[in-house]
């Protein structure tokens, strides 16, 4: 599933091809897009200039001469493909194609892509109410670790896991699986501990590591891990599934269960961890951790999992 580092990959991509050029043609073939454009005038964007494509968080959007803009959420299976020379036949996953003079770009799989008019930040509900990028433009001040820590620290957040805020889009933006769970083992932090037990330490680590593990992986194109311990994972096979594949030596804990820390040596563990609970029920995501740098307390977690599951649910999630 794309992250914020891979959405503003594509966003990047988006704006070079597209940034500045006027709309040959722009076909939609989600529901919200399509009655958009039904509810306006015939061609309404063609010829406007796309002016820039952005991101924030997992979000991508593209701002369109005259006040019109497109959004996409890539939810876990989407990508953005850009193409010379667009393919005549419409494959049927396909979302959107934005074609301009000299290029295409095609949306796969997305099923959030919407057209609008106004200010998306203000206007798509989804766009208004999230926290703070974990990855700022060169052109605005860094990551936000103030917005963050109030919107962290809220009365309502006290007795939810660190491993579950991390995740909600309102409280920072940006953050999926692999980035939390890396995250979290670089600030020595048990998934477990609840927001309100955090020392002043603690949330230091996290502001300074959210942004930088971020940038890392924008950067790198998915690696969180430094170069020095890239190197190790290249070198030791003991340390990855496969030796010689790329994957492998991407991440410190990320989909390295039952292999070694590379801190302590001690095996990595993974565990569902319950991530939202409400009336619809709880939801769970697997995470993936250090019992030992991260001081977690695998058999009590596993129990209290399991109780907690079966509790809410008669089908019994293994964990
Ligand atoms: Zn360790």
């Amino acid at each position: 599933m794309p992250e914020g580092p891979e959405v503003r990959r594509f966003a990047d991509a988006l704006d070079r091809t597209l940034g500045g050029k006027p709309i040959v043609s722009l076909k939609a073939r989600t529901k919200t897009a399509l009655s958009w454009q039904k509810e306006h005038p015939t061609g309404v964007l063609l010829n406007k200039r796309i002016e820039r494509v952005l991101s924030h968080g997992k979000h991508l959007v593209g701002l369109i001469e005259g006040g019109y803009y497109f959004h996409s959420h890539l939810m876990m299976w989407g990508s953005w493909a850009i193409l010379d020379n667009p393919p005549q036949e419409i494959d049927r996953r396909e979302r959107s194609r934005i074609v301009v003079p000299d290029a295409c770009a095609i949306l796969y799989s997305a099923p959030i892509f919407d057209l609008g008019t106004g200010n998306p930040f203000e206007i798509v509900e989804n766009l208004r109410t999230l926290g703070t990028d974990i990855l700022r433009y060169p052109d605005e001040k860094p990551f936000d670790a103030p917005e963050f820590l109030q919107k962290l620290l809220t009365p309502e957040n006290s007795d939810r896991t660190i491993g579950a805020v991390l995740l909600d889009q309102q409280i920072v933006a940006g953050i999926g699986n692999y980035l939390r769970a890396e995250i979290l083992f670089d600030c020595r932090l048990d998934p477990w501990r609840k927001v309100a037990d955090l020392t002043g330490e603690e949330l230091e680590h996290l502001i300074h590591s959210i942004p930088l593990m971020a940038q890392r992986a924008y950067a790198t194109g998915g690696f969180t891990v430094s170069d020095e311990a890239r190197t190790r994972l290249q070198n030791n096979p003991s340390l990855v599934y496969t030796p010689g594949s790329e994957y492998g030596t991407r991440h410190y804990v990320f989909r390295r269960t039952n292999l070694p820390c590379l801190e302590c040596g001690r095996t990595i563990r993974q565990l569902r961890q319950v991530t939202q609970a409400d009336e619809e029920g709880e939801k769970t995501r697997i995470i993936y951790f250090c019992p030992t740098c991260q001081g977690t307390n695998v058999e009590l977690k596993k129990s209290k999992s399991k109780r907690k599951v079966v509790a809410a649910n008669e089908n019994i999630i293994e964990v």
